[in-house]
């Protein structure tokens, strides 16, 4: 990981990894566990009679590394909770899951979402001194069209250039929050119209990109002195399966959502890849509509974490590698 070569202000990715456990039909049909956390940041691949043992890497480090014994409590303290609480500072903030599906990234960014809402209010309410404007938006990026998850709208919102905010997605609700419970019921909504796309719009999940947004607004303290705006913002990414950057579509209609989808996670791979070596040159967040959109709080003074999902089981080991490969580029 880089840091050092830019700007100087510039933080790290933190990355992190988190196996889940066989599922019941994994143990029935004798699949094993492949690969172990053998500290708090280092995993490896057990089984030695891998063909291609010699020609990848079979051990790798990360910021932390989060077993089958680990809750998503554990993975939220050590893997999110201090880039997703810098939102309250007025520092903007983005949490990625990325993996291949049914690894286990909704599981896991569902509680990271969930203990990042408790502990951001839990921070207001000890600040009485202090006014906060809690607002929440959230969209889904399918096949590179931006839908609002808030909205029972179908079409897709166009994102505009703000010469002072950056990209904005036009059109895209944003709710003031009163308070947890309202956050339960928008979220809720968000569900539904996901699952709306999924049956009428026919759409797969595993395809999409979700994010998850809270924008912070407050005028007071360490807020404004620390960033000339008074609005900050945390972005919780549930990407698509991470299978869809590397595996080859079916023809038609199938072949044009493959290369979307391919677009925006391989252009995020790439951003990824370029802030984590630190570098000043040419960083191509322009490229998908994912990057766009997230820019303001990708690099810069924004922090970032990625939290890995894998499957530990033998019959997805390559996949796992991509993941971890994927991982080691961001760290
Ligand atoms: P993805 O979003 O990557 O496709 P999901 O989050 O939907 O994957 O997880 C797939 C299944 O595995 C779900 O039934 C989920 O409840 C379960 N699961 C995922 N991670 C874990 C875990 N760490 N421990 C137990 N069950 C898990
Ligand atoms: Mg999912």
């Amino acid at each position: 990981g880089g840091g050092g070569g830019g700007g100087g202000k510039e933080e790290r990715i933190l990355v992190s990894v988190r196996v889940r456990p066989l599922n019941a039909k994994e143990i029935e049909r004798n699949d094993t566990a492949d690969w172990e956390c053998i500290n708090d940041t280092t995993i490896v691949l057990k089984s030695s009679n891998l063909p291609d043992r010699s020609v990848y890497p079979t051990m790798f480090t990360f910021d932390r590394v989060f077993g089958f014994e680990c809750s998503t409590r554990d993975v939220y303290e050590q893997g999110a909770k201090e880039v997703a609480l810098s939102v309250v500072t007025g520092i903007n903030a983005t949490i990625f899951a990325y993996g291949q599906t049914s690894s286990g990234k909704t599981y896991t960014m569902t509680g990271i979402t969930e203990h990042s809402v408790a502990d951001i209010y839990d921070y207001i309410k000890r600040h009485k001194e202090r006014e906060f404007v809690v607002k929440f938006s959230a969209m889904e990026i399918y096949n590179e069209a931006v839908r609002d998850l808030l909205s029972v709208e179908a079409s897709s919102l166009r994102l505009l250039d703000d010469p002072e905010r950056g990209t904005i997605v036009e059109k895209l609700t944003e709710e003031t929050l009163r308070d947890e419970t309202h956050l339960k019921e928008l979220l809720s909504i968000c569900e539904a119209q996901r699952q709306i796309g999924e049956t009428v719009l026919n759409e797969t999940s595993s395809r999409s990109h979700q994010i998850l947004r809270l924008t912070i607004e407050s005028s007071t303290g360490e807020f404004v002195s620390r960033n000339s705006s008074v609005a900050a913002t945390v972005n919780f990414v549930d990407l698509a399966g991470s299978e869809r950057a590397s595996q080859a579509s079916s023809a038609g209609a199938r072949l044009k959502e493959g290369c979307h989808i391919n677009r925006s996670l391989l252009t995020l791979g790439t951003v990824i890849r370029k802030l984590s070596e630190g570098r000043n040159g040419h960083i191509p967040y322009r490229d998908s509509k994912l990057t766009r959109i997230l820019q303001s709080s990708l690099g810069g003074n924004a922090r970032t974490a990625i939290v890995c999902t894998m499957n530990a089981a033998r019959s997805h080991v390559e996949q796992s590698r991509n993941t971890l490969l994927f991982a080691n580029c961001a760290k």
